[in-house]
């Protein structure tokens, strides 16, 4: 078996296990559309699936995900901007109350944003969005210590790009909706929350520092 039947594999068992389990659920919300009432920002990591993470239900979460978990800047053109028109609909068509930004470990577009990669890459342009940031990092930060750093220090930039968007900004001032930073350490499944006000990352499991 390929990886690919593999995959089929796997259908046919949510098929039979999962989806007949809530068959109800899938019905409604196929009749009554979805309303989830948070958006999840993440990474494309096969490893940091916020599904898997948070254990949601169908219509739960609304999710997009993208190399290194970035928002961009508010910055309207005639570009084709996925991660924003996402952003546009779960604010304003949808009116979510809450929005994650849910870095991860050992994230590939981090490495390949300190390792100065992928310049006239697609992958070059979109970690762009981290350069005043990962130059912070490489200042104040050894060397082997820049990766996590890089990824915590990322998940407050894009925080702070999603206030330069109008509507979000808007509706934070008006608190109908809240921002929120997150970080998933794959090898101990730690998820890790962002103060908002220091910008410091703790466990959910017991409040104390995950780093040193
Ligand atoms: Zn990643």
């Amino acid at each position: 078996m390929n990886e690919f039947d593999r995959l089929v594999d796997g259908y046919h068992r949510f098929r039979q296990d999962r989806f007949t389990r809530q068959n109800a659920l899938y019905r409604d919300l196929a009749e009554t559309g979805q309303s989830p009432r948070v958006m999840v920002i993440a990474c494309c990591d096969s490893r940091a699936d916020p599904a898997m993470i948070f254990d949601t239900a169908p219509g739960e979460i609304f999710v997009v995900r993208n190399v290194a978990n970035l928002v961009p800047p508010y910055a309207p053109s005639d570009d084709y901007h996925g991660t924003s028109a996402a952003l546009e609909f779960a604010v304003t068509g949808l009116g979510v109350a809450h929005i994650l930004v849910l870095g991860h470990a050992r994230c590939g577009g981090i490495a390949a944003s300190l390792s100065g990669d992928g310049r006239g890459t697609f992958i070059g342009r979109w970690m762009s969005i981290l350069e005043d940031t990962r130059r912070g990092v490489r200042d104040s930060t050894e060397g082997d210590a820049q990766p996590r750093a890089l990824e915590l220090a990322g998940v407050g930039k894009s925080l702070e790009n999603l206030m330069t968007f109008p509507f979000v900004a808007e509706l934070v001032r008006e608190e109908r909706l809240q921002l929120h930073g997150g970080y998933f350490d794959i090898a101990t499944g730690i998820l890790n929350l962002r103060d908002p006000s220091s910008g410091e990352f703790t466990s959910v499991l017991d409040g104390a520092p995950a780093f040193t």
